[in-house]
């Protein structure tokens, strides 16, 4: 247990009791969390993590919550967010350090100015870099694992560093997810003046692209299932080429609506609870199996979910 005084007599930083975590993810669902927790810096991250850990409280660290559906009952425990006490980086020759909470976009945008390349076609996604290495986050044929070299995570209270080749990455996972991330290395490549406009110019096609093929004016998680893996899965179709030829693009539960624009994405309307994503999610995947007898898996993670319904 532990005593509001406790939380905040030890954190500097902004302590919200019960706060709703609707302002909190891109879709903007889901309930209350008992303590949310904006740390100051990066010392107060640390003292905010040994002081749960302590009183055995739990927690889970968020970056930009792009990649997240949180329960309407809300969150139990503690949601501690990244972007302020681990929002610094900086570029040193051809290797970014850049905190967890610092925006992807950003560090992208930033390398590639300076003719650094290896995170540019990561423009297009919403999340910070903790986010991204939890998940190896990847798009048109980058994923953030190609460039890491290090990590920094906290363990047991102490910071350390794992080289990237004790790390496993996978599609749109790590092995270090569940561990608090600090921040990462990562080593770029570096390019000539030609080169940096040339991925300049496929950087803008590709953001161009995502701004008609996904509906990025409605609050949304990005993919909601990963694309199956090839073994099984005989048709070759990605998830949401298969949630369309289901015939579901424009199905509707209360206010979330599977997206016209493309059938991987679940998009808020208004009032969209987690209940009716849920569903969605159960029916696309009922559909899916009986049609193509694939099991989809989530792509997005849940936060205050005992279970799924499929
Ligand atoms: C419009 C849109 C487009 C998207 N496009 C893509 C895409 O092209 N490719 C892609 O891969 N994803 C995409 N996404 C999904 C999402 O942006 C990524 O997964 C992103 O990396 C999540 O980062 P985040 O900071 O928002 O993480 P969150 O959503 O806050 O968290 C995601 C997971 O990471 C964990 N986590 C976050 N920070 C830390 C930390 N410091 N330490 C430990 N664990 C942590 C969380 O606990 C959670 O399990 C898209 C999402 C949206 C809304």
């Amino acid at each position: 247990m532990i005593s509001t005084e406790e939380l905040l007599d030890t954190i500097r930083g902004q302590v919200l009791l019960g706060e709703s975590m609707k302002q909190h993810t891109s879709l903007r669902i889901g309930g209350e969390v008992d303590f949310y927790v904006d740390p100051l810096d990066r010392d107060d991250l640390c003292r905010a993590v040994a002081l749960f850990d302590a009183r055995k409280l739990p927690y889970v660290l968020i970056g930009r919550g792009s990649n997240l559906l949180v329960h309407d009952g809300g969150v139990r425990g503690a949601v501690i967010v990244t972007s302020r006490a681990l929002g610094g980086y900086s570029v040193r020759k051809n290797t970014l350090m850049a905190g967890a909470g610092v925006p992807l976009r950003a560090v992208a945008a930033k390398t590639l100015a300076l003719s650094l390349g290896g995170l540019e076609m990561l423009q297009g996604i919403p999340g910070t870099v903790g986010g991204a290495v939890a998940m190896n986050a990847g798009a048109h044929g980058q994923e953030i694992s190609d460039v890491v070299s290090w990590i920094e995570i906290l363990d047991n209270g102490n910071p350390r560093v794992i080289p990237g080749d004790e790390i496993a990455f996978g599609y749109r996972c790590c092995s270090l997810e569940g561990s608090v991330i600090l921040g990462a290395g990562m080593k770029l490549e570096k390019l000539s003046g030609a080169e940096r406009d040339k991925r300049d110019r496929l950087c803008r096609e590709a953001l161009q692209r995502r701004s008609i093929s996904q509906p990025l004016s409605w609050p949304n998680a990005g993919s909601i299932f990963r694309n199956p893996r090839p073994e099984g899965n005989p048709s070759g179709l990605g998830a949401g080429q298969m949630i369309d030829a289901c015939g579901l693009k424009g199905l509707r539960k209360g206010g979330a609506v599977i997206s016209e624009s493309h059938a991987n994405v679940i998009i808020n309307t208004g009032e969209a609870r987690a209940s009716d994503v849920m569903e969605l999610i159960c029916t696309a995947n009922e559909h899916v199996r009986k049609m193509f007898g694939v099991s989809l898996e989530l792509e997005i993670k849940l936060l205050g979910f005992e279970q799924t319904c499929c």
